[in-house]
């Protein structure tokens, strides 16, 4: 009898702490935040340099491929003139 108190006990600690720890992570796990420019300067681009634009949003200019911040279309990649 006693061994079935302890191994009951020890489980109910497994439980507790494994709780805890679940919860730990999700406070972790933050949301990536991206550094990605979205008011690209195009003026300063070279010609013939790629940029990327959205159909809807003309302002939104970036560096990298993406979604728009505004409407979340994928930009278009575009060449400098
Ligand atoms: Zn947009």
């Amino acid at each position: 009898m006693k061994i079935a108190i302890i191994i009951s006990a020890a489980a109910v600690i497994i439980a507790f702490t494994a709780c805890n720890s679940s919860s730990t992570k999700t406070d972790s796990a933050k949301v990536e935040s991206s550094s990605q420019i979205f008011n690209l300067d195009t003026t300063k681009l070279k010609s013939g340099e790629t940029f990327y634009q959205c159909e809807m949003d003309p302002e939104v200019l970036s560096d990298k491929p993406g979604n728009c911040p505004k409407c979340g279309m994928a930009l278009i990649e575009r060449t400098k003139q």
